[in-house]
């Protein structure tokens, strides 16, 4: 019996989603598919610099699949940059996860990324009065 897989999450997604060197075609290269599960993994702990334990929380893994899938993207992006391959960000089984503000003084609300810091003021009014008010789960 096959172990039903665990939904994993992920709090953002990539702005731009395809790189390539420079002054190739693209028909003549070699293209790397990084998920976006493995682009959230680098992100959580390359550039929120999360420990491995809090990755795999914010990811809704277990460690040992974290640290699969980090491993993973690290390859690939190694593989693209040693080996002048393109690197396109698509695909992966996953939940958009996001989380919601409200700004008390303004009423106004908005959403940020799972896995970021906790916004300090309004970015309207930069009223300090600000709370959590649910988590936005987003299928994909
Ligand atoms: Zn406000």
């Amino acid at each position: 019996m096959v172990r039903p897989k665990k939904q994993r999450y992920v709090g953002k997604e990539p702005i731009i989603d395809y790189f390539k060197p420079r002054g190739i075609p693209i028909r003549d290269l070699e293209e790397i598919n990084l998920t976006k599960e493995e682009y959230e993994a680098l992100r959580l702990k390359e550039i929120e610099n999360y420990s491995q334990v809090k990755c795999s929380e914010l990811m809704n893994v277990s460690q040992p699949t974290y640290s699969r899938v980090l491993d993973s993207a690290r390859k690939k992006i190694t593989d693209a940059i040693v080996n002048g391959k393109a690197l396109k960000i698509e695909g992966g089984v996953f939940k958009l996860v996001k989380r919601k503000f409200k700004c008390f003084d303004c009423k106004s609300e908005w959403m940020i990324a799972f896995g970021t810091g906790r916004p300090n003021s309004c970015p309207k009014c930069e009223g300090l009065d600000i709370q959590r008010v649910s988590l936005e789960k987003i299928s994909v």
